[in-house]
């Protein structure tokens, strides 16, 4: 071995045995070898992770006219020596992907799934409790939330030196696959967020992690968020604070949602664009007229009042224009506000009262019953009911009638159809 020309000799014909071409093969050759040699031999098809790290190699060089030549030349020893600039030592698998495009390559489904797709984090949702002065008026609030930010230390490497291990309990893929035997031929794959590395794929040595983060890679950050309720909003509309929710490494950051949730009002309920508003009038207001002030959400004082003469009905509704809502991104433009009238009777009248109501009143249907006709009548007694109470508990006896009629019809077992399965 001494005298030898250190370089001359060495085997340069290896990688053309293994990828099964002649010294002599063009570009197309390898490509074509390279291809069926490394689907053959790829380790996801059960192939053997050495034989497939060669050919992976061969064809690295190979299809590299430089170092080719370099190979043709030196044989293998002369690129490891670096006259090649960095022959070898590339992933097999990069090779692979770089060549069959990414996607996985041939076998669907990301054999080697070492470029990771950035993830989206997940949305952090609030809701934020309004008054309806509120979602009238427009307000701001301001808010005090915490979050992860990526740590500025190790910008979210989580180590010193920015480096990070391959998890050993999941191979980098962040997942752990466990079987179960369901039965002597049946099996159950179940796939779950690898333990060891909560699911990232990776670890990082102790004695590289960050100091600042002690190797978690994010920290609490306090920031105050100013959420602007604009006029006419409704109840359960969203406000998006875009990319301000938790920040964690390769994820792209979610957002924070606010839904507006309005508080019950203890005058004013809002339909749409209109405003409802309960009010009670006594029954001298109902037949002589009536005026009173209502304060808007505003606070403006809004001055109710009915026509000369007009007679106002229990149940009756009146609107008046412009003073519902605000519509939202148009607030100039407002719905109605609607007045619901209630009439409050008197329990009893004295005779005395009586008298002079009927003075001024329409008079009482004109037909008297004689004597004689109520000789032949029988008394009865007028009882009080609430009739909402009475009509609901009608309705439920009859529906359960219903059904135990129902029930009767079927002989309680199972009807007369009966389910039968499904056979294909
Ligand atoms: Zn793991
Ligand atoms: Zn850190």
């Amino acid at each position: 071995m001494f005298g030898r020309a250190p370089r001359k000799t060495e085997n340069n014909t290896k990688y053309y045995e293994v990828l099964g071409v002649p010294q002599s093969a063009s570009q197309d050759d390898l490509k074509k070898a390279y291809r069926k040699a490394a689907i053959k031999n790829h380790p996801d098809k059960g192939g053997d992770p050495e034989k497939f790290k060669e050919i992976s190699q061969a064809y690295e060089v190979l299809s590299d006219p430089e170092k080719r030549e370099i190979y043709d030349q030196y044989g293998e020893e002369a690129l490891k020596e670096g006259m090649g600039g960095g022959g070898g030592g590339h992933d097999p698998f990069d090779i692979f992907q770089s060549f069959f495009g990414g996607g996985g390559g041939p076998f669907g489904g990301g054999s080697s799934s070492r470029a990771r797709r950035q993830r989206r984090g997940e949305d952090v949702v609030h809701s934020l409790k309004v008054s309806l002065e509120d979602l009238y008026n427009g307000t701001s609030k301001k808010l005090s939330l915490s979050r992860n930010v990526l740590c500025t230390k190790c910008k979210g490497k989580g180590s010193k030196s920015g480096a990070s291990l391959k998890c050993s309990g999941c191979q980098g893929s962040g997942m752990k696959i466990s079987i179960r035997h369901l039965g002597p031929s049946m099996i159950q794959q179940m796939q779950h967020k690898c333990n060891d590395c909560n699911g990232t794929g990776e670890t990082i040595n102790d004695k590289d992690r960050c100091p600042q983060c002690k190797g978690e890679k994010v920290s609490q950050e306090k920031k105050v968020l100013e959420v602007f309720v604009e006029k006419g909003m409704q109840n359960g509309q969203k406000i998006t604070f875009p990319g301000e929710a938790d920040e964690a490494p390769d994820t792209l950051t979610g957002d924070i949602v606010f839904v507006l949730q309005q508080k019950e009002h203890p005058n004013f309920k809002r339909k749409g664009d209109d405003l409802f508003v309960e009010h009670t009038l006594s029954l001298t207001e109902a037949l002589c007229g009536f005026q009173f002030i209502l304060t808007h959400l505003d606070n403006r004082q809004l001055l109710i009042k009915s026509q000369p003469g007009e007679v106002v009905k229990p149940n009756q509704f009146k609107a008046i224009n412009d003073e519902g809502m605000p519509m939202y991104q148009r607030p100039f433009i407002k719905g109605k506000l609607y007045i619901h009238f209630t009439v409050d009777f008197p329990e009893s009248l004295s005779p005395d009262q009586c008298k002079a109501l009927e003075a001024v009143l329409p008079p009482k249907p004109s037909k008297q019953i004689s004597d004689m006709e109520l000789d032949e009548c029988e008394e009865t007694t007028l009882h009080d009911v609430n009739i909402e109470d009475e009509m609901r508990r009608k309705q439920q006896q009859a529906a359960q009638e219903a059904y135990e009629e129902d029930d009767d019809m079927y002989g309680g077992g199972g009807g007369p159809q009966r389910v039968q399965c499904a056979q294909q």
